[in-house]
């Protein structure tokens, strides 16, 4: 194939969230199914070293990778449609940037030179982006800026994608800039004002772009991309529209419909041919032609927002299609759960997922929420904090220790049946500091956990700094909750189980970041297709 790596950069405009990463991932997706080597980057332009500690609110969830980077989580859908893991190098924060620039600068690496934005900076983030490229691991690599161009945080990146473009030379780095295309409903008119202006932004730094993704809500016709065409210096073949889609799994095949990897290629100078995306396609008609439906509670406090818990809601749509069924997910705030509601709440759901979190607000919610799956044999996932909740309340209503709790919640509680792991009794940073990435985990033969993995060595990923404390291992199994995995090096506690119960799993990991379209979650599978055995049992008696 080919002998020097290709690069492709995605820049936006206009406004954010246009779906820079779906466009970034389905792109790759396409080249990737044409047999290219290819990897996704994304450059953010904020100063936090990663998005570990910005709040969900702020940014969505924080994804992470199996070498332990805390991520945006676009990384997460690069994942999701490449299948393909991601590492730190995949992400870039302009924080981080800094970090490296003023160490070698500390380090007197300089040599006594003025350290500047331009050289200094740009040729930093011109290293990030080749270290990709040059790993010889990929023949393609898409770089996805965050921010839109006219930001003042997102010139260092605009011109260093001006230097690579000149250094690389012509058919070795293209720009593909994503815009909108707006509909004004009074005048019954799509606009393309803004976009001429965000392409003119864009040519004041000095970056032609090669391609235009327009976002729009309606068909681009052919006068507005002739048009488009003319002021903004592109092809009109290189016009691609961008359509709303029902599915963000939809817009690979949206992309080919309009030839974005053709003009790519060409633009390239490689070889195009057609993609083979016959198990994304069979996914697809899966996901679309369900033959039942089941309805899960997702248990958290960050529910209001889809993107913080967004590899949990795509896992689900995974396992839905491999269960043929209709995953609706019900959000349910656990703040406001309580003895008095949970059974209005609850009682008609198919099975209850309590989310991660951080932090005492809802966990009591999240207790409750625990007892009522567990006594109602509602089939139960817990990950992370949800693992945990379901120590505590097991602690509290079934060995009686009433105070039982998380030293998270409660420093000094009498029975922390959940503790700050050894190695972070030390810890005083914040960032980057947790338990992170992935840790291997040996099952418990006949458990639930080795059946649905199908062996008895997992590797999954993390993302915590409390555990189960192992003071109180043998008194809860003695009770009949197990641990069911355990990690083989340090033996801290990775799974629970109740096996009286007829779906009961807790994880201190995140089986959620392992999810993709071409190797749906196995716990996810599972756990769905006991919410759908329990939904068929249910029906059955309210019709007896
Ligand atoms: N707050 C808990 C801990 O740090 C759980 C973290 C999580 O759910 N990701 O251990």
């Amino acid at each position: 194939m080919t002998t020097t790596t290709k690069y492709i950069f995605v820049t936006g405009g206009v406004t954010s969230s246009l779906g820079k990463g779906i466009i970034a991932a389905s792109l790759a997706k396409l080249l990737q199914a044409q047999g290219y080597r290819t990897t996704i980057q994304k450059l953010d332009p904020y100063i936090n070293v990663d998005p570990g500690t910005l709040n969900p609110y702020e940014h969505g969830e924080c994804y992470v990778t199996d070498d332990g980077a805390e991520t945006d989580l676009d990384l997460g859908h690069y994942e999701r449609f490449l299948n393909v893991p991601t590492s730190q190098a995949n992400n870039v924060t302009t924080g981080r940037i800094y970090q490296s620039v003023i160490e070698k600068e500390r380090r007197g690496e300089f040599l006594g030179k003025t350290v500047q934005v331009i050289p200094h900076i740009t040729d930093e983030i011109k290293n990030r982006v080749q270290i990709l490229g040059n790993s010889g691991d990929y023949d393609i690599v898409i770089t996805e800026i965050g921010g839109t161009v006219g930001d003042i945080e997102s010139l260092p990146y605009v011109e260093a994608v001006r230097q690579l473009k000149w250094d690389l030379g012509e058919h070795n780095a293209i720009v593909i800039h994503l815009t909108l295309v707006p509909f004004l409903s009074a005048a019954g008119e799509l606009k393309t004002k803004p976009t001429q202006h965000s392409v003119k932004t864009l040519m004041e730094s000095g970056v032609m772009a090669d391609i235009l993704v327009c976002r729009t809500e309606h068909e681009l016709p052919s006068d507005l991309r002739r048009k488009l065409a003319l002021f903004c210096n592109v092809r009109e073949e290189a016009i691609i529209q961008s359509i709303d889609a029902s599915t963000i799994y939809d817009v690979p095949n949206l992309m080919l419909e309009q030839g974005l990897d053709k003009v790519v290629l060409k633009k390239l100078d490689l070889q195009s041919d057609t993609p083979d995306l016959t198990q994304w396609n069979e996914f697809l008609s899966r996901h679309k032609n369900p033959k039942g439906e089941v309805t899960i509670g997702l248990i958290g406090k960050y529910v209001e927002l889809q993107d913080s818990y967004k590899s949990i809601l795509e896992a689900f749509i995974h396992a839905g299609a491999a269960n043929e069924v209709k995953v609706n997910v019900e959000s349910v705030h656990s703040e406001y759960l309580n003895d008095e509601n949970i059974k209005l709440k609850l009682s008609h759901l198919d099975g209850i997922l309590v989310a991660p979190g951080f932090g005492e607000r809802g966990i009591e919610g999240k207790i409750e929420a625990v007892k009522f799956v567990r006594e109602q044999n509602i089939p139960f996932l817990g990950i992370c904090l949800g693992m945990q909740m379901a120590v505590i309340e097991y602690s509290r209503n079934i060995l009686g220790l009433t105070d039982a709790n998380s030293t998270e919640m409660e420093e000094s509680t009498n029975n922390p049946v959940i503790d700050l792991m050894e190695a972070q009794k030390s810890v005083t940073h914040k960032g980057g500091t947790m338990r992170l990435g992935a840790w291997d985990c040996k099952l418990e033969q006949d458990s639930i956990a080795a059946k649905v993995y199908d062996t008895d060595k997992i590797e999954e990923r993390h993302r915590h700094r409390y555990e189960f404390n192992s003071d109180y291992r043998e008194q809860i199994e003695a009770a009949g909750m197990k641990a069911t995995g355990i990690n083989p090096e340090t033996g801290l506690v990775e799974i629970v189980e109740i096996p009286t119960h007829p779906w009961f799993v807790g994880v201190q990991y995140h089986p959620e970041y392992k999810s993709t379209v071409a190797n749906p979650h196995p716990l996810f599978v599972a756990f769905v297709k006991a919410a759908l055995k329990y939904s068929k049992a249910k029906n059955n008696v309210s019709m007896a």
